[in-house]
């Protein structure tokens, strides 16, 4: 293993009351902004969700000059409000969509292998009722089907009668059961946003640009290159920016982004929306429950630490900011109340948050404003999209489970526009090998880390340092060598240790408190706000982020 760097740099700031003060948190953020203003480079990413992320990520890796900008926070739209899957989309088997479920399942066992602990293989029990759309025995075939799709690298399926689901789950309402299958698939356990940090993390540790707040008000092509304006939204200067190409990556709203660049392009953007209402802990074991609700479509309750995520929905909409309705609400909890036996039925006062995004799926650009299909049949597969005069490339739609492939065909695509990077070394993305946490694992150990976690999905909390931080995770150790009070739990009913504060103050880029309590970490989704708001840690927080 490399040796950790130095903890040295960690000072004190002002009169700041906590001996473990960081460096600023903006001192990162300013660096690259001071790299963007006024930087040329070969290519601006706009949009740093995940596909964002991953293609700066990719590029870096390949030596090529990229810059991210996202106006908000990284992740703080769409790839925030995933329902967590790295899965093959055994539902697409429905719509017939083979080579998306093949390709899916392809990516799901990449990331797997890549990423042993922040995305852990998980049993799916689907329990079959009246709404099932099909009989359990096709269930039963369709299951085997996908686990031979996923090359059988997971767990093998499982076909249940109805008392073997009530044995297996007892919370589960069999009364209408007709039977029910298992099969396997993944989840991230800290989290989509924290996800896609990673791989701006790996963007600027390859040299790549990324400024979060920074949003592209305007880009015109000049002769060669691109000339964007940005906004930093935090100072409100405006910036300037130039590039030989553009990424378009702003999910949702790329169409008016390409509208504004003047481009034309074969596809477009529609929204689906999707809630997840997050609720104390249902079931004890940590397993996804899935259901077909009374429209025939699956939702799901997936654990998320101590807490249970039920959703979710798929409804048309022109708006991709409309959030969670009432009536979302209350559509998800009568679904699940009418299939969990639970003692006393879930209300809009159980819930701890929401999330509600909108996927945005790809269609064919052909003048027709007038979708007449079922907007849940319509494809959740990805277009990547060149207009090689005037070198922009859009990516459409896309899932966080199928990234990798993004971030490399992005790669290829600009070789069609005359940018080429070097061959990425295999290990760009993905966690260190076993040596590296086998020597970590040791060295928690003798700082006590190997106890097991209180909330988290994992099964020691070293394990879970490690999840977080990566290689990192040895400075989180060597602060709590110098002061063993910091492997205290920096809030109540949460294994985020005071140590881990430092660290991602300088490294993370956190600049308003919903960055770190909603995207580096899940706290504001597992704990109520006015909870957070009354626990005396927030102090400590405050403090080293400067909030
Ligand atoms: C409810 C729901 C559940 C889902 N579940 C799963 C799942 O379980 N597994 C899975 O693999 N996928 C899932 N998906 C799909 C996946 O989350 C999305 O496809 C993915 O997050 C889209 O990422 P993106 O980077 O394209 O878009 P986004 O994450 O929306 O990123 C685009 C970014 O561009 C920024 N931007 C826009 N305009 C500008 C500008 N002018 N300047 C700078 N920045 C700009 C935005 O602020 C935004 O952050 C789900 C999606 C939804 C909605």
């Amino acid at each position: 293993m490399g040796p950790a760097a130095s903890v040295r740099s960690i000072r004190p700031i002002g009169s700041n009351p906590y001996a473990i003060a960081t460096v600023p948190p903006v001192e990162l953020r300013q660096q690259n902004l001071d790299r963007l203003s006024g930087g040329s480079f070969d290519v601006l990413i706009i949009g740093g969700g995940i596909n964002g992320a991953v293609t700066a990520a990719s590029l870096a890796a390949r030596g090529i000059s990229a810059a991210m900008v996202e106006r908000s926070d990284f992740a703080s739209f769409t790839s925030q409000e995933s329902s967590n899957l790295i899965w093959g989309g055994f539902k697409y088997l429905e719509n017939y969509e083979l080579k998306l479920v093949w390709d899916l399942c392809t990516s799901r066992n990449l990331m797997m292998k890549s990423y042993p602990t922040r995305i852990k293989e998980i049993d799916f029990l689907a329990t079959l009722d009246k709404t099932a759309p099909f009989p359990v025995a096709l269930a039963a075939l369709g299951s085997v089907g996908y686990w031979g799709f996923g090359r059988f690298a997971t767990k093998g399926p499982r076909f249940y009668t109805a008392k073997g689901i009530e044995k297996a789950e007892p919370l589960v309402n069999t009364s209408t059961a007709k039977g029910g299958i298992r099969y396997a698939d993944a989840y991230l356990p800290d989290n989509d946003s924290r996800f896609v940090w990673d791989y701006v993390r790996i963007a600027l540790d390859h040299g790549a640009t990324a400024v979060n707040y920074c949003s592209v008000d305007k880009a015109e092509r000049n002769g060669d290159l691109w000339s964007v304006a940005v906004t930093d939204t935090v100072s409100g200067e405006q910036h300037s920016v130039s590039a030989k190409a553009i990424v378009n990556a702003a999910g949702p709203f790329v169409d008016g982004l390409n509208e504004g660049m003047e481009l034309e392009t074969e596809h477009r953007i529609v929204y689906s929306k999707g809630i997840h209402l997050i609720v104390p802990k249902l079931s004890e074991n940590e397993r996804v429950l899935a259901f077909f609700d009374d429209t025939g479509r699956l939702f799901y309750v997936i654990p998320m630490a101590h807490r249970s995520v039920i959703g979710t929905t798929d409804t048309r909409t022109d708006n991709p900011a409309e959030g969670v309705l009432d009536e979302d609400r209350d559509f998800l909890l009568e679904q699940i109340n009418a299939r969990l036996d639970l003692d006393t039925p879930l209300t809009k006062a159980d819930i701890i948050s929401e999330r509600c995004g909108v996927r945005p799926l790809v269609v064919k650009n052909d003048g027709n404003d007038q979708i007449d299909v079922d907007w849940t049949s319509l494809s959740r597969k990805h277009e990547i999209e060149t207009d090689k005069a005037k070198k922009v490339i859009t990516i459409f739609g896309g899932k966080l489970t199928d990234c990798l492939n993004v971030g490399d065909e992005i790669a290829e695509e600009l070789k069609s526009i005359g940018i080429t990077g070097t061959r990425a070394s295999k290990d760009w993305f993905g966690e260190p090998g076993q040596a590296e946490w086998d020597a970590f694992f040791e060295a928690a150990t003798a700082v006590g880390l190997d106890r097991a976690p209180e909330v988290e999905q994992a099964d020691t909390m070293a394990e879970v340092v490690w999840r977080r931080h990566g290689r990192a995770a040895h400075r989180v150790l060597e602060l709590i060598i110098e002061d063993p009070a910091l492997a205290q739990p920096a809030l109540a009913n949460s294994d985020l240790l005071r140590a881990e504060l430092p660290i991602m103050a300088e490294r993370e880029m956190i600049v308003r408190p919903d960055d770190f309590l909603r995207r580096r970490t899940k706290l504001a989704m597992i704990t109520h706000r006015d909870d957070l708001g009354a626990d005396p840690g927030m102090a400590e927080i405050n403090a080293t982020f400067g909030f």
